[in-house]
């Protein structure tokens, strides 16, 4: 299983294609809001046709009707992971769940994961901001908690937070994390961030990694060195 998830952030469909040509073998790939509006939905078709895996990182939230009703379109793309914002709710996560099923005519539907707190978001920004008391790691919990009451199948959060999410909602319930760097990056704009190895520990079962790879002066080889780190070796 591939556990490393390349984060392709570029602005420019040569970048984007002058990097998918560095990987010959398959890999799981995401693409966010800024490509999939930068280049529009064709460039799914370009990344699978190089049978890579795809996670459609857009983040929906909105009211559960329409959630569901872009579900249903979105399944007929070629990706095996979609996420929306837990904080849109339980009808809302349920509805999207609804719409990946029957966008999918008995396939199997892309996974559902949904975004706990961004990371962009601090514990002030929560209390004063968002109005939402407690601290940052417990309501992460608690997101985790209606998230898979509402038939998700995981979560992205923090390598933090990994180890409490699969103790309350067990190790099927996948966690997806960003925020990884080697011991040799710098962190640039993350703020909480972890080594591969310490991912692989604590149990997270897909890694984000984006410049730590696309910005290394061998991406194929630094590609391998962590997917390998993510097996334990
Ligand atoms: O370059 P870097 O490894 O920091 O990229 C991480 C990727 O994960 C980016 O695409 C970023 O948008 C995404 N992400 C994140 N933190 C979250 C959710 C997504 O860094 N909470």
């Amino acid at each position: 299983m591939k556990k490393v998830i390349v984060a392709f952030d570029v602005s420019t469909r040569e970048e984007l294609i002058q990097l998918l040509d560095q990987f010959q073998t398959p890999i799981y790939v995401k693409l966010g809001m800024e490509a999939i509006y930068s280049f529009g939905f064709d460039i799914l078709d370009e990344v699978a046709k190089r049978n890579h895996d795809i996670f459609l990182d857009l983040k929906l939230h909105d009211i559960p009707n329409t959630v569901k009703k872009a579900m249903r379109s979105i399944a007929k793309y070629p990706i095996q992971m979609v996420n929306v914002h837990a904080a849109g709710g339980s009808e809302m996560m349920k509805a999207a769940v609804q719409g990946l099923e029957e966008g999918s005519n008995g396939k199997q539907r892309p996974l559902c994961i949904a975004v706990t707190q961004l990371t962009s978001t601090d514990q002030k920004m929560m209390n004063e901001e968002l109005k939402i008391a407690g601290n940052v790691k417990a309501c992460v919990l608690d997101y985790a908690k209606l998230a898979k009451d509402s038939g998700m199948d995981g979560v992205v959060c923090s390598v933090h937070e990994v180890k409490d999410i699969h103790a309350v909602c067990g190790d099927d319930f996948l966690t997806v994390t960003p925020g990884i760097r080697l011991a040799s990056d710098s962190a640039d704009d993350q703020k909480r961030v972890a080594t591969p190895t310490y991912a692989y520990e604590q149990g997270s079962n897909y890694i984000v990694v984006g410049r730590s790879i696309t910005t290394s002066s061998d991406v194929t080889k630094t590609y391998q060195m962590i997917s390998e780190m993510m097996e334990g070796k």
